[in-house]
């Protein structure tokens, strides 16, 4: 089959256009044949690489993709070859503590599709069957799986995590990424009063009016930590959404109002960074981590997306053997929304 191969970490020119075999069903698993892929930002630290990760080259990447049903292992019930499927991205043990108490992206044994096994940027990929969610006529491929990794991570984070309530002030750090588009809808559907949204241009800006963004700043045009202060009656907001880091963090504490959460899911511009602690004690804040969703949450999310009520922005489908334009296109960071690949 056609995948998108990496022989060793590097960089985005390190992946090829190649030749793999077929993966096969083991037990519990299905092979589903990919009809469309989504990239990650993820995507690209699997390509860089960091110590811990151990991967088996030469390495699918891809953990975003929605397809049919192609082959059935043995002790699958339910499932059915032809059968047109959304796939969880994160695969958990089900028996740890986590596991069992539907805690399941805190597994002790958590992987994710592309990033520690074989992933969706091919024309085949071996999933656990309990990873499957049946996809609705009405709903495309490409919907789906640029939909999965970044709702389900946006639900966790701004609802779960986050206990984001009705009412509340939200600013989310950030206009185009895949995350930022999905908790802008997520924070309006949750019934959040302003939503603040900083971007780099006044065009992505629009696009997350129409999205249900409130109040929009163009970050090369205001200093947006104190735009949001003066605007807020110098009270600062409810929630800050941060996947930014090292260039936003600052910032982002100082636009937070006493007792706030600023909620983070990751560092597009670096993990590590300084900031004041006298923010923390003096204005209550908590930060509040988390990575991906549970079982429950992705179930939750992608119902709201086959109805329609979140809708997943799409930049541009490629075909797969264009999947390297389309990565270097995802670091040099020019988009609005997600890049999907169709094999
Ligand atoms: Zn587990």
């Amino acid at each position: 089959m056609k995948a998108l191969l990496l022989d060793e970490h590097g960089d985005v020119d390190n992946v090829y256009f190649g030749e793999a075999p077929v993966p096969k069903a083991g037990p519990g698993e299905v092979v589903v044949q990919v009809k469309a892929a989504a990239l990650n930002g993820l995507d690209l630290w699997v390509i860089e690489g960091w110590p811990a990760l151990r991967v088996q080259f030469p390495h699918i990447i891809g953990s975003d993709g929605a397809g049919i049903v192609a082959d059935v292992g043995e002790e699958v019930e339910d499932v059915s070859a032809g059968d047109r499927v959304a796939v969880n991205p994160t695969v958990s043990c089900g028996e740890c503590d986590y596991c069992r108490t539907g805690q399941e992206n805190r597994c002790q044994r958590f992987v994710v599709l592309g990033e520690q096994i074989a992933g969706f940027f091919a024309e085949y990929v071996a999933v656990p069957a309990a990873n499957l969610l049946p996809l609705p006529q009405a709903v495309s491929f490409e919907t789906a799986a640029a939909a999965s990794l970044v709702f389900v991570t946006a639900w966790h984070s701004l609802i779960e995590a986050g206990g984001l309530r009705a009412g509340e002030d939200v600013l989310i750090v950030g206009a185009g990424g895949g995350v930022n588009t999905a908790a802008i809808q997520i924070a309006r559907l949750a019934g959040a009063r302003l939503i603040y949204v900083v971007g780099s241009s006044d065009e992505k800006l629009e696009r997350a009016r129409s999205l249900g963004a409130d109040v929009l700043i163009n970050r090369h045009e205001e200093n947006w930590s104190k735009a949001v202060y003066l605007r807020t009656n110098k009270k600062g907001v409810d929630v800050v959404v941060d996947n930014v880091g090292a260039a936003t963090f600052h910032d982002s504490l100082r636009a937070l109002r006493k007792g706030g959460r600023l909620l983070t899911v990751g560092n597009s511009s670096g993990p590590q960074f300084q900031f004041d602690n006298r923010f923390m004690f003096g204005k209550h804040l908590s930060i509040v981590g988390s990575t991906m969703g549970t079982r429950r949450d992705f179930e939750r999310v992608m119902g709201l997306v086959f109805s329609d009520r979140l809708q997943p922005v799409i930049d541009t489908v490629y075909p797969l053997r264009q999947g390297v334009k389309a990565l270097r296109r995802l670091r040099d960071g020019d988009v609005m929304g997600k890049l999907v690949l169709s094999p």
